[in-house]
C-alpha cells in the first residue's frame, strides 16, 4: 500500500432508497456469530511464521531499495487454508513486468455468477503483522462465516500476488474479467492498527480526519456509494460498536488529486468502473511501523481487529443479497 488519502467526511446520512433496515442489519452482523478473536490471531500469528520461514527476493534492489520481498510461503499458507475450510482454491499462474505472479482464488458459489469480490494481498515487505496479514486472515474469516449460507450472488475470493510491487495481480485478474459480471468489490489493506490516544492519528495537509485512530476508513469509487453507506449503518450495529469514516470518490478516482487513493488493489476495479470499496485502518497515518520489521503480531489491536473483520462479514452478506 504507497501514499493516500484526498479527503474524509465521517458519515451518517443514508439516502432512503439504499438504507439497510433494522432487520437486514441484525440478519449481516449475526452472519458473523462464529467469529473468534483468538482464532484470528492465531491465523495471524501462524502467517507470519511462514513469511518468516521464507528466504526473501529484493525486487528493487537495482533502485537502491533494500526491501525484503515475500510472497512463495504464504501462497501455498493461503490456499491449504482455503481448502481447509472446504473450498476449491485455484492458483492463476502468469508474469506482469517481469516479476512472477501467483494469485490464490476460491468461489462459494452463489444463485447467480454474477461475482461480489472479497479480496487482498499475500505478498509482502518483512514479515508483517498488519500489512496485509490482517486482510489475508479476514477474507478467509468471511469465507468460512458465509460457508454453507444460501447465496444470491457468488462471492469470489482473491489473495493478490505483487501488490506492493507492481500491482501484477490485480492486473491480470481484472484484465480476465468481464467487468459486467461484477456485482462489487470489498478489498481490504491493513485492517488490525488502532491507538485510542489523542492525537495518534494524522492525515494529509488540508484533510480532516478524526485526531484518534481507533476508526476504519471505507474508501469507494461513485459507484460504490451505497455500499460506503451500509458499512457506516454496519459498523455501529456490531456486538462491539466500530466507529467507520467514509471517503466517497469522485467516479473512478482517476484524477489527480485522487491518485493516492488507488494505493491498494482495488485500483484496477475502479478504472474499471467496478463498485469497489477499500477498507484499510490507513498504516503510516497511524502505525509508524508501517513497511518495517517492527509491523509485529504484538502491535496488533485484536479487538479492533475482531471488528473490521466482523464489518467484512456483514458487508459482504448484505452486497451478496439481490435487495
Ligand atoms: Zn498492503
Amino acid at each position: 500500500m504507497a501514499g493516500w488519502l484526498t479527503w474524509m467526511a465521517v458519515s451518517g446520512c443514508t439516502s432512503t432508497s439504499s438504507a439497510l433496515t433494522a432487520s437486514e442489519i441484525e440478519t449481516a452482523v449475526s452472519k458473523a456469530d462464529r467469529q473468534d478473536a483468538k482464532v484470528l490471531m492465531a491465523q495471524i500469528g501462524s502467517l507470519v511464521e511462514a513469511y518468516e520461514r521464507e528466504t526473501p527476493t529484493f525486487p528493487y534492489e537495482d533502485r537502491g531499495s533494500d526491501l525484503p520481498h515475500r510472497r512463495v510461503e504464504s501462497t501455498a499458507w493461503v490456499f491449504a487454508e482455503f481448502t481447509k475450510l472446504g473450498l476449491s482454491p485455484w492458483i492463476e499462474e502468469t508474469v506482469v513486468g517481469e516479476l512472477p505472479v501467483t494469485n490464490v482464488v476460491a468461489e462459494l458459489p452463489g444463485a447467480s455468477d454474477e461475482l461480489v469480490l472479497v479480496t487482498s494481498h499475500h505478498d509482502v515487505w518483512y514479515a508483517p503483522a498488519d500489512d496485509n496479514t490482517s486482510g489475508v486472515v479476514a477474507m478467509l474469516a468471511v469465507a468460512q462465516a458465509l460457508s454453507g449460507e444460501s447465496l444470491d450472488r457468488t462471492v469470489r475470493f482473491v489473495s493478490f500476488d505483487q501488490e506492493e510491487t507492481n500491482f501484477g495481480g490485480s492486473v491480470h485478474h481484472y484484465r480476465n474479467l468481464e467487468p459486467s459480471r461484477v456485482h462489487a468489490v470489498i478489498n481490504m489493506d491493513s485492517i488490525a492498527y488502532a491507538d485510542s490516544t489523542p492525537g495518534s492519528q494524522s492525515a494529509p495537509v488540508g484533510f480532516y480526519v478524526p485526531d484518534v485512530a481507533d476508526f476504519l476508513a471505507v474508501i469507494g469509487n461513485k459507484p460504490a456509494d451505497d455500499m460506503l453507506r451500509w458499512a457506516v449503518q454496519l459498523g455501529p450495529a456490531l456486538p462491539e460498536p466500530l466507529r467507520v469514516v467514509t471517503v466517497h470518490g469522485v467516479g473512478d478516482n482517476a484524477w489527480p488529486l485522487l491518485g493516492d487513493l488507488h494505493r491498494s488493489d482495488q485500483s484496477q476495479a475502479w478504472l474499471a468502473d467496478i463498485p469497489a470499496s477499500f477498507l484499510t485502518d490507513t498504516t503510516e497515518f497511524r502505525n509508524e511501523r508501517y513497511h518495517t520489521e517492527n509491523d509485529t503480531v504484538d502491535s496488533l489491536d485484536p479487538a479492533f481487529f475482531d471488528k473490521t473483520t466482523r464489518l467484512v462479514t456483514a458487508l459482504t452478506w448484505v452486497t451478496q443479497a439481490k435487495r
